[in-house]
Formats: C-alpha cells, sequence, structure tokens
C-alpha cells in the first residue's frame, strides 16, 4: 500500500507554476524539465499532469500519455546532444529510491565510454 498523493511536492510546484523549472517539452498531459542535478548532460525528467504518486498509483491513460512523451523527448534530447543512446529509469517509493513523489521518468542521453555520475 502507497501513500497518498501530497499535493506540495515540488513537482505538483513546478506544475502550477510556484517555483521554476527549465521547461523542455509540454502538451495538455505531461510536462519535460531539466533535472537540477544531472547524473548526465541532458539529464530531463518527464512527469504526468495528473497527481500520480508513483508508476503504482497512475491511471493507464496517464501512463500512456507519459510513455508517448518519453519517447519524443528520448529522441529530443538525443538529437540534441548528440547521444549514441538513451537511458530512461523510474524510481517507487523511498526503499524503491524514489525522492520526489511525484510520478517522474529520467531520461538522459548518452554518450560511449561517459559513465553517470552518482
Ligand atoms: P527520484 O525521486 O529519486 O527519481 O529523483 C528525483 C529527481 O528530481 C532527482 O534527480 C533530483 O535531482 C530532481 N529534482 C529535485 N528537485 C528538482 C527541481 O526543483 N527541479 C528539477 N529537478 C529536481
Amino acid at each position: 500500500m502507497t501513500s497518498p498523493y501530497d499535493p506540495d511536492n515540488i513537482f505538483a510546484k513546478i506544475l502550477r507554476g510556484e517555483i521554476p523549472a527549465h521547461k523542455v517539452y509540454e502538451d495538455a498531459h505531461t510536462l519535460a524539465f531539466m533535472d537540477v542535478m544531472p547524473q548526465g548532460e541532458g539529464h530531463t525528467l518527464v512527469i504526468p499532469k495528473a497527481p500520480s504518486r508513483g508508476l503504482l498509483d497512475a491511471e493507464p491513460a496517464t501512463l500512456a500519455a507519459l510513455i508517448a512523451s518519453v519517447q519524443r523527448v528520448g529522441r529530443a534530447v538525443r538529437q540534441a546532444f548528440s547521444a549514441d543512446g538513451l537511458t530512461v529509469f523510474q524510481f517507487n517509493e523511498p526503499a524503491g529510491g524514489q525522492t520526489v513523489f511525484h510520478l517522474h521518468v529520467h531520461v538522459i542521453p548518452r554518450r560511449e565510454g561517459v559513465a553517470l555520475k552518482r
């Protein structure tokens, strides 16, 4: 059982425009912005606008919109950073490594031989 969604999480504040973000893509259902502590050049976060805490409580329609935006943003950052590949990952709950409790997907363009930070 996961905790309920907390509307005061930092990504909800970004969605409401209460704190700034370096936005790179937005549509009716999703938003993408640069990670403030990038693990690699071009590290981008893609989030749904729907209030989902993580993968496990998200509606199927939310996930469909999210993965479509992940693909779109992934293609764009791969091209923008002339990357050789792409790393995509997502954490759930503190035990799973999650620190911000609004569903988000990490998208990081990758170069051959260049390791991620952390
Ligand atoms: P996770 O919850 O472990 O998947 O990671 C949350 C991610 O959000 C980390 O990579 C943080 O660097 C990033 N992050 C935290 N606060 C902000 C912010 O205000 N803007 C952009 N990224 C953030």
